[in-house]
């Protein structure tokens, strides 16, 4: 098989005979190949906007008297650039903080509708500039989970709908019951995503618009932590979408961690 790797070894065994020793390192290299890539796209993330504000810090030294506009278009880039780290390290964080967390899903209690209530006010003002038609439809569940972890995947999944849809989109949020588990929806009218992309986006960077300074794309970290946090629920996110129709991102909730009413 091409795809396995093995490390071999020769040991003397007696003076006639050796002792080969063959150990299956496919999965290791693997393991080290993807802390690499991921290590050279942290970097990668942080240098851009590094660069920026260098070069913008440098213009500002430079100059003493650098007229009105130019100078306000100087900070507007500089505090969006700090902005974009600070984001990028808040999801590092939150991706490392879940990997190391150890605790027993059934110990706590989640109040759904009543989280999900308090993300709607929040993303109502978010949504304010876009002005799209966003509904919730909040069914009364109570499940076994990490509040944390689900307030961020509800939000990630929200703000993207809100993020990539055009002005005055259509975005419907529903927690429902479907057949003995618990589903939970986002559905846009936005742009969709070809399907070649989809098996990939919740890999950690990977982004539809490859253009690292494009304004649309954020990290491509969001819907890596969303992945991480429906691990953590036994749960997998789901995307059907249809290029120039709209996306459905939704994930379930197994009946073992639904609380009865
Ligand atoms: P990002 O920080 O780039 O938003 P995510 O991991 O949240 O990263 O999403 C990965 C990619 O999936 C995005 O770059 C975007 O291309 C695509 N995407 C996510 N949500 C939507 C959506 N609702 N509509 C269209 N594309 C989306």
């Amino acid at each position: 098989n091409a795809d396995v790797e093995l490390e071999v070894r020769v040991m003397p065994y007696s003076d006639e005979q050796f002792l080969l020793i063959a150990r299956d390192v496919t999965q290791l290299k693997q393991l080290e190949q993807m802390r690499k890539d991921f290590v050279a796209n942290v970097s990668h993330e942080l240098k851009t906007p590094l660069t920026v504000l260098q070069g913008y810090l440098e213009l500002l030294e430079q100059s003493d008297a650098l007229p009105p506009a130019m100078l306000n278009k100087a900070i507007t880039e500089m505090q969006g650039q700090s902005e974009r780290m600070s984001h990028l390290v808040n999801q590092l964080l939150s991706l490392s903080r879940m990997e190391i967390s150890r605790y027993d899903l059934f110990e706590r209690v989640v109040d759904m509708p009543q989280l999900l209530n308090v993300i709607a006010t929040e993303m109502n003002q978010l949504n304010q500039a876009k002005q799209h038609q966003l509904s919730f439809h909040i069914d009364p569940i109570k499940i076994h989970g990490f509040e944390d972890e689900l307030r961020s995947v509800v939000i990630n999944l929200i703000a993207n709908a809100i993020h990539y849809t055009p002005a005055q989109g259509v975005i419907e949020v529903s927690w429902r019951q479907v057949g003995d588990e618990a589903e939970f929806t986002v559905t846009d009218n936005g742009p969709g995503i070809a399907a070649e992309h989809l098996g990939r986006l919740t890999e950690r960077f990977y982004r539809v618009d490859k253009d690292r300074n494009s304004k649309t794309g954020g990290t491509g970290l969001g819907l890596a932590i969303v992945q991480q946090a429906l691990d953590h629920h036994h749960s997998r996110l789901e995307i059907e979408s249809t290029p120039g129709q709209g996306s459905r991102f939704s994930f379930r909730i197994s009946q073992e961690l639904i609380i009865k009413a």
